[in-house]
């Protein structure tokens, strides 16, 4: 079975409450379940989740994740098959925060620290999103 990995960037939905211990309670949960591994940066206003798996359990799992109102302006950056997981440990990793050093982080990426979505590339996203699961 074909191997896939879905890139996506989101904004946080002020107006919907959230709890990350939760949210990533029942991302282990349901990722478990399908073998889909990734990482999720939360920065307190913005998401990017990196999805790793088989094709229909990832695309499934993006379109539930879509559909949640805790956050919003998903724009999917990314979808390709791929022959290995970059984040083959995580059935969901998180790390939250912008920190001192997850600035420098995104700093050795990008140009500043503030992500335009629209305009940076994918691989340096992936490129940050491995930094900053070393950290956990
Ligand atoms: P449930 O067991 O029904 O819910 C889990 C908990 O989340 C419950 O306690 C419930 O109160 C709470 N919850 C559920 N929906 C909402 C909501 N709309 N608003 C507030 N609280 C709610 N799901 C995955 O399976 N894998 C992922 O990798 C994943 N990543 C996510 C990343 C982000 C940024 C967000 C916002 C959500 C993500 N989700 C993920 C959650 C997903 O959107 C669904 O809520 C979840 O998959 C529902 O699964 P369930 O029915 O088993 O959860």
């Amino acid at each position: 079975m074909n191997l896939c990995r879905l890139v996506y960037y989101s904004e946080r939905n002020m107006s919907v409450a959230l709890d990350i211990a939760q949210l990533i309670a029942a991302c282990h949960k349901n990722n478990s379940k399908t073998t889909v591994t990734g990482m999720l940066h939360f920065n307190g206003t913005h998401f990017i989740q990196v999805l790793e798996g088989g094709r229909a359990d990832v695309s499934f799992t993006y379109h539930r994740i879509a559909g949640d109102p805790r956050h919003q302006k998903i724009l999917l950056l990314s979808c390709m098959d791929v022959r290995e997981r970059l984040f083959p440990g995580w059935s969901m990793g998180l790390h939250e925060g912008m920190t001192d050093h997850t600035r420098q982080i995104y700093l050795r990426y990008f140009a500043t620290e503030k992500v335009d979505p629209l305009q940076v590339s994918v691989e340096s996203l992936l490129d940050v999103m491995q930094d900053l699961s070393a950290e956990l």
